[in-house]
């Protein structure tokens, strides 16, 4: 990376950091994925349940790996071969996991998190229920404001999404949001995390390089 692009990188990374405070999440600035797995690392105790939101950063960094090898109990809805009842037992259990990690669409500068579901099970636990959550972005997932956040899930995060989950849906062959009306859109839930919610432990890790979608 060159000196432009780090500078660049430090600058919205502190920014959204300091914002994220203010609004009452714990938040840090790391550099490298390496430092957010690092980080993260330390919140996977032996025996305790670790729940994953369905993140591509998350996934990316190698945290199952990491939490499996910590001596965790993964709790991963995505994880091959499961039945749809498993898969959904797997869903509920994440609302009260002893840890929830999960990347986000979107990050605003002014604090806030934006995200959008299918399922929703990402936004309730982002919301309630977790003993610990632990929220993951890249700074391409920093965004001036709200309205720039919903820019970024219509024209890039939700297609992308879709393309990755092979959706019949109408973006994966324009690139962007065509607010499709069927069974099997993928944009239901919609959150924004104005302020930490009351009552939960939550730490958002802002990393100076590009992680998922
Ligand atoms: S609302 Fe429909 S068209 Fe728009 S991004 Fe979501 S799934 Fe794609």
């Amino acid at each position: 990376m060159d000196d432009v692009a780090a500078w660049r990188n430090d600058t919205i990374g502190e920014a959204a950091v300091k914002a994220l405070k203010k609004n009452g999440f714990d938040a840090s600035y790391v550099k490298t994925g390496a430092e957010a797995a690092a980080l993260v690392s330390a919140f996977l105790k032996k025996g305790a349940t670790v729940g994953f939101g369905g993140s591509m950063t998350v996934k990316g960094l190698g945290i199952q790996g990491l939490a499996a090898a910590a001596g965790c109990e993964l709790l991963d809805h995505n994880a091959p071969g499961l039945e749809p009842d498993a898969k959904v037992k797997i869903l509920k259990r994440q609302l009260t996991s002893d840890v929830f990690v999960s990347g986000s669409n979107a990050v605003t500068l002014e604090g806030e998190i934006v995200n959008v579901d299918g399922t929703g099970n990402r936004v309730a636990a982002l919301s309630f229920g977790p003993a610990k959550t632990v929220v993951v972005v890249g700074v391409n997932k920093l965004v001036r404001d709200i309205d720039e956040a919903f820019a970024r899930i219509e024209s890039y995060a939700s297609p992308m999404n879709n393309k990755r989950l092979s959706r019949p849906n109408p973006c994966v062959k324009s690139g962007v949001c065509m607010d499709c009306d069927g069974d099997t859109r993928i944009c239901r839930a919609y959150q924004i995390l104005r302020k930490r919610p009351l009552g939960t432990d939550f730490t958002v890790i802002v990393v100076g390089e590009n992680l998922g979608y």
